[in-house]
C-alpha cells in the first residue's frame, strides 16, 4: 500500500517533447507522426517544488525517464536537479542534446547517474535513434565522464547492430562507462519486422536480432496476431510490482500513476485509456494541478479502487500484460536480457 513515509522512488516523465524519432517509440504512430492525442508538454517546476520532500522520509531515488519524451528537453532541468540534492538521480536520455560544457558541469554532481541510450556504433546507432548524432553523443559522454560523472550505456540490440556487441563492450570500457547493458526490444509484438516510416514515407525495415525469442514467440502466437489473447489465456494472479517496490510515476502533464506502464496509455491506446477511465473516473483526482501529492497518494483510487481490480475480473489489460505472475512481462523479463 502507498504512503508518503514508505515511498522509495519517484519516476518522472519530465517532458513529452523529444528531438529523436525512434521508430518503436510510443510517441509516434506507425507512419512516423506524433500521436494526435499526445499532450506535448513539460512537467511544471512549480508542481515539482510542491512535493513534500520532508515527509518523504524514505525517498532515496528519483528517475527521469518517461514514456514519450526525453528529460533533457525540459528547459528547467538544472533547477529540478538542484531540488533533489538528497536523492540519487537516474537520468535516461538519448544524450544528443545540450553542449559539452553542460555535460561537463552535470558530471560534477555526485548523486547523478546517466543512462546513455546508444543503440550501435556510428551510423548503426542512428538507424534506431533517428535524428540524433552518434558523434555528438560520444562527445557529450566523454565530457560527462571526464568531469567525474557516473555513466552507463544502454544498447538495444537489433539485427542491424548485433555484430557490434563485443566492439561496444570494449569501447564502453575505453570511454569510462561503468557498465554496458544490452537488451532486446519488446515491441516486435505482431511480427519480427517493423516498417520504418517518416511522415508516411517508407524508409526501411527494422528487424529483430537473430537470437531474440520474442514474447509473442514464447507464447506461441502466430505472426500477424497480437500476443494479447495467448497472454490472457495463460494469465495468473496479479502482483503489483511497482507498489511492492514502493515506486510511483508522475507524468509530464502532472498526473500521478501507480507505474509508468499505466502512464504510457495516455496516447495512441484508446481502448486501454477508456478502461483506465472506468477505474479512475475523473482524471482530476490524480492530477497535481488540482490536488497535493499526499492527497493523491492517500486517495481511494490508489489505496482501494485500483488494488481491488487486481483480484477481480475487471483487471486492467496493462496490469495483466505486465504483472500477472504466469505470462506477464515482468515474469518474462529474461526474454529481453542479452548476455554476451
Ligand atoms: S529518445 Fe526516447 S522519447 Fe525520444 S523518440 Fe526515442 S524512445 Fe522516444
Ligand atoms: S501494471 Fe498494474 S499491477 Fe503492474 S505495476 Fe502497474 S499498476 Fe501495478
Amino acid at each position: 500500500m502507498y504512503s508518503l513515509d514508505t515511498l522509495s522512488e519517484i519516476n518522472f516523465e519530465l517532458s513529452s517533447h523529444c528531438n529523436s524519432k525512434c521508430p518503436q517509440c510510443p510517441r509516434y504512430d506507425i507512419y512516423g507522426h506524433v500521436h494526435k492525442d499526445l499532450n506535448v508538454t513539460n512537467l511544471s517546476l512549480e508542481i515539482i517544488k510542491k512535493l513534500p520532500l520532508k515527509k518523504l522520509k524514505n525517498l532515496t531515488g528519483v528517475s527521469f525517464v518517461g514514456n514519450f519524451g526525453d528529460p533533457l528537453m525540459h528547459p528547467e532541468l538544472d533547477e529540478i536537479i538542484n531540488f533533489f540534492k538528497e536523492q540519487k538521480i537516474r537520468i535516461s536520455t538519448n544524450a544528443s542534446l545540450r553542449n559539452k560544457s553542460w555535460w561537463s558541469d552535470l558530471g560534477k554532481n555526485k548523486n547523478i547517474k546517466v543512462i546513455f541510450c546508444i543503440d550501435g556504433i556510428g551510423k548503426e546507432h542512428e538507424l534506431y535513434r533517428r535524428n540524433t548524432s552518434y558523434k555528438k553523443i560520444v562527445e557529450n559522454a566523454k565530457s560527462f565522464i571526464q568531469s567525474g560523472g557516473i555513466a552507463e550505456w544502454q544498447f538495444i540490440v537489433f539485427q542491424h547492430n548485433e555484430h557490434q556487441l563485443n566492439e561496444a563492450k570494449e569501447l564502453s570500457t575505453q570511454l569510462g562507462f561503468k557498465d554496458i547493458k544490452f537488451m532486446y526490444s519488446d515491441r516486435f509484438d505482431t511480427d519480427d519486422t517493423w516498417k520504418v516510416y517518416d511522415n508516411n514515407k517508407y524508409l526501411y525495415d527494422l528487424k529483430k536480432p537473430s537470437k531474440q525469442i520474442t514474447l509473442r514467440k514464447s507464447l506461441n502466437t502466430p505472426v500477424g496476431e497480437k500476443y494479447w489473447n495467448s497472454l490472457h489465456r495463460n494469465k495468473g494472479e496479479i502482483s503489483c510490482f511497482w507498489s511492492e517496490s514502493k515506486k510511483i510515476y508522475i507524468h509530464s502533464d502532472g498526473t500521478v500513476y501507480p507505474c509508468c506502464m499505466l502512464g504510457s496509455i495516455q496516447s495512441g491506446k484508446n481502448i486501454e485509456k477508456l478502461m483506465l477511465k472506468k477505474i479512475i473516473k475523473d482524471y482530476k483526482e490524480i492530477d497535481l494541478h488540482y490536488n497535493t501529492f499526499e492527497q493523491i497518494i492517500m486517495s481511494d483510487i490508489l489505496q482501494k479502487t485500483l488494488p481491488e481490480t487486481f483480484k477481480s475480473s475487471s483487471s486492467h489489460p496493462i496490469c495483466i500484460e505486465w504483472c500477472n505472475k504466469n505470462s506477464g512481462k515482468y515474469s518474462k523479463k529474461h526474454l529481453n536480457t542479452v548476455n554476451i
